[in-house]
């Protein structure tokens, strides 16, 4: 099997790229740069901007069996929610979709997996932080809270028009939260599970660490590896409709921040700043998926933390000149 993943320089397709490999799969990656931390596994790495029609369209070259679409303008809380960026979010995602999608179909590409998000999930059953309502058919009558949500359920739609008028094999995914070793842990679009761990290893025991809200906002937040055991098994089923992958642990940011501060074995204290937050609650809905693939992701949260601590624990001690707290 021939397989194309774009975005093969960001933090999910690093880790999807090596997954393939050991799958046995010949893989070409793409992306506007190589991955940050570490050699790619691809066995051909391109250097392009998938904003350019002709760059998708020579990507299919070479008989790719299949395409895993992980391209997008993106980042956490800090890079989506200021709405600072919306413009790029919504232009530069687009771009990256109908051009890949119609290179697809002019190359006779066959199937292609798309990483939606669960940003997508309407704001106003994500008000109380307890309950938030999740489950795939929620999402309409649509009300995403950002215009990244808005990009994601639009390409979605996209990718299922093709599906329908032109035979194209799809699969989409909605990611919740993904974190671990390899992703953007500083410099404004990494995510809350790095972000913390990041301002955990530079406090000092006994120091204090910032926290955007109140942090009674939940999430719930899926390790790497179970992460790509879902995009494999969603890939080896037939269902092409929109399907979570994501933790049911739920947990409050502030139980995020206390679990991380006890994996450093410090003592740190929060401090809760005005910051962008995104909605009150949100978690991953399973029951389709189970249904589906008959697969729940199990990995405790705790678990996945203490790896990715560690990794991010390591990186700011290789790189002491480039720290922001
Ligand atoms: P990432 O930012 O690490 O990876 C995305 C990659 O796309 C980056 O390496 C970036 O350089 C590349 N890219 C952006 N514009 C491009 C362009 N014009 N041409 C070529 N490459 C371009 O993000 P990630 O966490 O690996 O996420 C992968 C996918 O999953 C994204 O589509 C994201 O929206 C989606 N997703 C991720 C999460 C999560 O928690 N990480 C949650 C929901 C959805």
């Amino acid at each position: 099997m021939r397989a194309l993943v774009t975005g093969a320089g960001g933090f999910i397709g690093y880790h999807l790229v090596n997954r393939l490999k050991e799958n046995g799969y010949w893989v070409r990656g793409v992306d506007l740069k190589y991955p940050e931390f570490a050699e790619t596994g691809a066995d051909h790495f391109i250097i392009g901007d998938l904003r350019t029609p002709d760059v998708c369209l020579d990507l299919m070259e070479g008989n790719i069996d299949v395409v895993f679409q992980l391209a997008a303008d993106m980042g956490g809380a800090g890079f989506v929610f200021t709405g600072d960026n919306d413009a790029a979010i919504m232009h530069n995602s687009a771009m990256i979709n109908l051009n890949m999608l119609e290179a697809c179909r002019l190359k006779g590409i066959k199937k292609i997996f798309y990483s939606s998000s669960a940003c997508i999930y309407p704001e106003h059953n994500q008000l109380d932080p307890a309950n938030p309502i999740c489950a795939e058919e929620s999402a309409y009558p649509a009300n995403p809270d950002s215009e990244y949500g808005w990009e994601k359920l639009f390409s979605e739609r996209l990718y299922q028009a093709f599906h329908r008028n032109y035979g194209i094999d799809i699969r989409i995914a909605r990611f919740h939260n993904i974190f671990g070793p390899m992703g953007t842990w500083q410099g404004g679009r990494e995510k809350a599970p790095a972000a913390l761990c990041r301002k955990v290893a530079m406090a000092d025991d006994g120091g204090t660490i910032e926290v955007w809200g109140d942090g009674q906002q939940t999430r719930s937040f899926l390790y790497i590896d179970e992460c790509i055991d879902g995009i494999m098994k969603l890939m080896n089923s037939s269902f092409t409709k929109p399907i979570n992958i994501g933790s049911e642990e739920m947990v409050t940011i502030n139980q995020l921040a206390q679990m991380i501060i006890k994996i450093s074995g410090k003592n740190i204290s929060i401090k809760h700043i005005p910051g962008p937050q995104g909605v009150r609650g949100r978690c991953s809905d399973n029951q389709l998926l189970k249904k589906e693939l008959n697969w729940a992701p199990q990995q405790p949260l705790l678990e996945g933390l203490k790896t990715t601590y560690n990794w991010i624990e390591k990186q700011i001690h290789a790189l002491p000149n480039k720290l922001t707290k």
